[in-house]
């Protein structure tokens, strides 16, 4: 047994006063739709993208089926929340190669209130086999292109693009997502094209990490500045933030659309950058918060975690495919992020 197994469950206070009415979520139904991020703790993937940071050859797969067996409890718990819920599911790894992954959203799949789930995949695999029993109406993917990855660019581009058509066709939402590293960087508006004479929208990823002994986004140029912004031109605020723009103080709506909960503990957060402690998620009283409130953090560094805003909330109307931003007909002050 790992030691963060030893300290599950955890009985973390929440902060502050009695909570307000119809704050508590385990108890108080609400028809605004909660957000909730819990990440699979997997490693295992099939790729080896050259920018990847993290280590899938280290990984220790008894450990991973015993923190595994972990997530899908406290997933169990999130699932009786009582609210309309949008679950947003973070790897280390590719889902496509974790079966209990699957178990869970089939499970998932059943439950009316449970809107939609959101994961990233890089699509490699044929996910129409694996999501037998899974209502594909509620799947919300970010499907990573990594073009280095393919053993034959064209058969495995054409792979990808009919698995994100599969998934749309169903009623689930894609968006195609794209990492901005120095050598990818000049290839982004080609692929873009290619999605868009598909009709799959797609979007791109601000480079974060070391590439060749180079640190970024700092060592973006400020002529590829101007290209990202470009990029993002139909959000700007996402590239904005993304691109080091600080977000302490803003007004956002994590904490009370947001959750972040541990994978192994159950500890709850604000959100996965700010870190804020809401409590535990095996706290019956477990309450979120009523109104938006001040960020804490410099940098807001996710698509995602961007658009629980409040700025971005009053033109954005989020999809359960969370990098995806519907435009609002008109500045909305007041709205829900899912509303
Ligand atoms: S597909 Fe994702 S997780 Fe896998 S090696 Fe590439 S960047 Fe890393
Ligand atoms: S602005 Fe971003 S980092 Fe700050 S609280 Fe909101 S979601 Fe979290």
């Amino acid at each position: 047994m790992t030691p963060s197994e030893l300290r599950f469950p955890v009985d973390l206070p929440v902060l502050g006063a009695a909570p307000a009415p119809g704050a508590r979520i385990f108890q108080d139904p609400s028809d605004v739709p909660l957000l909730v991020s819990c990440n699979c703790p997997t490693t295992l993937c099939n790729y080896r993208c050259s920018y990847c940071y993290l280590d899938h050859d280290a990984r220790d797969g008894a450990r991973e089926g015993r923190a595994l067996r972990v997530w899908e409890r406290i997933v169990d718990r999130i699932a009786e929340i009582r609210r309309p819920l949008f679950l947003a599911i973070g790897t280390q790894g590719e889902p496509l190669t974790v079966k209990p992954f699957w178990d869970v959203l089939r499970r998932l799949s059943a439950l009316e209130h449970v809107r939609g789930f959101w994961f990233p995949t890089n699509l490699s695999r044929p996910i129409e086999h694996l999501a037998e029993g899974v209502d594909i109406a509620k799947l919300g993917l970010t499907a990573s292109l990594h073009p280095s990855e393919f053993r034959n660019h064209d058969r495995d581009l054409e792979a990808f693009l009919s698995r994100c058509e599969w998934v749309r066709e169903r009623g689930g939402d894609v968006v195609i997502n794209f990492i901005l590293t120095p050598d990818q960087f000049g290839l982004f508006p080609a692929y873009r094209w290619i999605a868009r004479e598909r009709g799959l929208p797609m979007t791109a990823n601000v480079f974060k990490g070391v590439y060749q002994g180079r640190s970024y986004p700092e060592s973006y140029t400020k002529d590829d500045h101007a290209r990202i912004e470009e990029f993002f031109a139909d959000r700007p605020l996402v590239h904005d933030f993304m691109s080091g723009r600080s977000s302490r103080g803003v007004a956002c709506n994590a904490g009370r659309d947001l959750l972040h909960v541990d994978e192994a503990t159950g500890a709850v957060w604000n959100c996965p950058f700010a870190l804020e402690p809401m409590g535990s998620i095996f706290d019956d009283e477990l309450a979120v918060r009523t109104s938006a409130s001040p960020c804490s953090t410099d940098w807001c560094k996710c698509h995602w975690t961007i658009g629980m805003i409040e700025e971005m909330t009053q033109r954005f109307r989020r999809t359960k495919s969370i990098l995806n931003y519907e435009p609002r007909e008109e500045l909305t002050p007041g709205a829900r992020p899912f509303a």
